[in-house]
Order: structure tokens, then C-alpha cells, then sequence
């Protein structure tokens, strides 16, 4: 481990808090200060570089660093950039989902997205947008703009967008239409590659790291008792119960205690279905880590 790891995050916007939140899940420890870029950890010989997060697929595309966290969306805005690139996608880390959507005035003309002929098009992910366009036979303008996208129909230099939503409540606020969703778009880590066998051995550990912790983010450990007879109900309730550990109770011959860990997050309604099976002393817990 002589050569450090240098991993590019973005320094303050959408992706920080998950990205410095997983790894710190991952026994990084970090502590970003306003005007730290550099922030350096002795786990796995780490150096984080905080960044913009435009400047990330270029910073691990050209060695400046090795992997780095970013939108998917940027990813792609990136490769369709430069299609020599030699940048690739090494895990999906399920936050900041988001969609890049094309947005039309509210009771605008433009209904359809052939409407969208001869019309302009703001957005910050111009090569993104072509690409769709001219997937879709579209003949429209486009013009770049790298912020406050949705202002653009209400000051009269654009018919549409194309940004990124999640809830949809800018848009609302904005008086646009989601019209069309172009692509879906999560966190994901972005390696070059070809790494150092060195490197490559660090950054296999660490995307086993998120798996684990991601993992574990999306399950439950459910402990219950139930009566023997209606163990089988279990699988059809929680899902992934396929294989659930049970224990003998002490004093209730029929009854056994199951233990179970399940991949997706049980409700208020499956916690009702489990009590109408007759189980009884239900505990949900969050599980820390995971690993297969
Ligand atoms: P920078 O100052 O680093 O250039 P930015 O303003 O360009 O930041 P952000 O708005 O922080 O970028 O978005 C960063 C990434 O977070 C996006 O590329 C996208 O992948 C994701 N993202 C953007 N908006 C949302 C949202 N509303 N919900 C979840 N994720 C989002
Ligand atoms: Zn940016």
C-alpha cells in the first residue's frame, strides 16, 4: 500500500452529505472544512479531493484521481463528451436517484414531444439532450445553461428544459410540466480503468465496503413469535425470507421465535399481515452492515 488512493468527491452540493455519509459508514472518519479540497485519511492510504462535480469524470479520466463519487447523469454527459474516454461506472451507490427530464410550460403548446420541433430546449446536459433528440427524430435548439434552468420559459428565451428532477416540486413552483423522463440517474462510483493492481486491491475493498453498508441500508432484522404451523405463511409476507432462522421457546411447544432478515423495508401494513398470522412480539431492527 505505498501509492495512496485518491478519491474525487463533490465538495458541497447534492452529493455530499450521501457520499461522506457512506464513507463514513466505511470507517473514514471524514470532517469536510470550508476550505479543505484535500482531506486525507490513513483508512485504505486515502486521499479525498473535494471537488466540483463537473470536474469529477475528467479528474479520474486524466489519473488526477483514481475513483471518484458522481451523478450517473454526468457520467453520461461525460462519455457522450468524450467517447474515448476511459471511465467506467464500478458500483451503483442508490442515493440521489434522480431523473433528467425534458419540462414544458404548464398549458403551453408544446403537448407532445413532437411539439418540441423547431422549438429551444434550456438545460445543462446539452450532449445528453441531442443524444435523445435525435434518437427521437427532434429537430430543436438547444441552448447550455449551468443553473437555474427552470427560469428559462418564464423569461421567454426557451419553449422547454431538460434538468434534473426528483420530487418535482421546482418545477410545480416553476409553473412546468414534466413532460418526458430521458434517463434515470443515482450516485454511482466511477473508476478509470486499468488501475494498479495496488489500487485496483483498495478499491475492490472499498466497493465491497459500500455493498455491505448499502446493503444492510435497505434491510430489516425481524424477530417474531409465531406458531410452528404458520412458519410457511412468513415467506409469502416478508419479502426475502426465504430460508428463516427458528428457535424453540421455552414453555410453548407449538410456537417458535424466527429470525429474518429482510431485503426491503417492512411497513406498517406488513406488520399488520404478521400480526393476522397470529405473530406476536415483532422487533424490527436496523442492521448495521452486511456482508455475504
Ligand atoms: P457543483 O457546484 O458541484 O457543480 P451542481 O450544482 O452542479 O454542483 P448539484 O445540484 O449539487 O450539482 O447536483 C449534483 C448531482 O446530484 C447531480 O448531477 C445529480 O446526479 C444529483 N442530483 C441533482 N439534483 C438532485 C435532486 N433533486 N435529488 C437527488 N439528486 C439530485
Ligand atoms: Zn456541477
Amino acid at each position: 500500500m505505498n501509492t495512496r488512493l485518491r478519491i474525487a468527491l463533490q465538495k458541497s452540493g447534492k452529493l455530499s452529505d450521501g457520499s461522506i455519509d457512506l464513507l463514513n459508514k466505511c470507517s473514514f472518519n471524514i470532517k469536510p472544512a470550508k476550505n479543505h479540497y484535500l482531506v486525507k485519511s490513513d483508512e485504505l492510504n486515502t486521499d479525498f479531493l473535494m471537488v466540483r462535480d463537473d470536474d469529477i469524470p475528467g479528474f479520474i479520466d486524466s489519473g488526477a484521481s483514481d475513483i471518484g463519487i458522481a451523478g450517473e447523469n454526468l457520467f453520461i454527459e461525460y462519455q457522450l463528451d468524450n467517447p474515448n474516454s476511459n471511465i467506467e461506472i464500478i458500483s451503483r451507490l442508490k442515493f440521489a436517484t434522480c431523473r433528467l427530464s425534458i419540462a414544458v410550460i404548464n398549458n403551453g403548446s408544446v403537448k407532445c414531444l413532437n411539439d418540441l420541433n423547431g422549438k429551444t430546449i434550456a438545460t445543462s446536459y446539452p450532449s445528453t439532450l441531442k443524444d435523445f433528440l435525435h434518437k427521437n427524430n427532434i429537430n430543436a435548439k438547444i441552448i447550455v445553461m449551468h443553473g437555474s434552468v427552470e427560469l428559462a420559459p418564464k423569461i421567454g428565451i426557451a419553449d422547454a428544459i431538460c434538468d434534473l428532477v426528483s420530487t418535482g416540486t421546482t418545477l410545480k413552483e416553476n409553473g412546468l410540466l414534466e413532460m418526458e423522463v430521458i434517463l434515470r440517474s443515482e450516485a454511482v462510483l466511477v473508476g478509470r480503468k486499468g488501475l494498479s493492481p495496488d489500487i485496483k486491491k483498495r478499491v475492490d475493498e472499498l466497493i465491497f465496503r459500500f455493498q455491505s453498508v448499502i446493503k444492510a441500508k435497505n434491510s430489516k432484522y425481524i424477530m417474531l413469535h409465531i406458531d410452528k404451523a404458520n412458519v410457511a405463511k412468513l415467506k409469502n409476507l416478508l419479502p426475502g425470507c426465504e430460508a428463516p432462522t427458528t428457535l424453540a421457546l421455552d414453555g410453548y411447544p407449538d410456537k417458535v421465535a424466527v429470525h429474518v432478515v429482510c431485503e426491503e423495508n417492512v411497513f406498517w401494513d406488513t406488520i399488520s399481515k404478521l400480526k393476522s398470522i397470529g405473530a406476536t412480539s415483532i422487533l424490527s431492527v436496523a442492521i448495521e452492515k452486511m456482508m455475504e
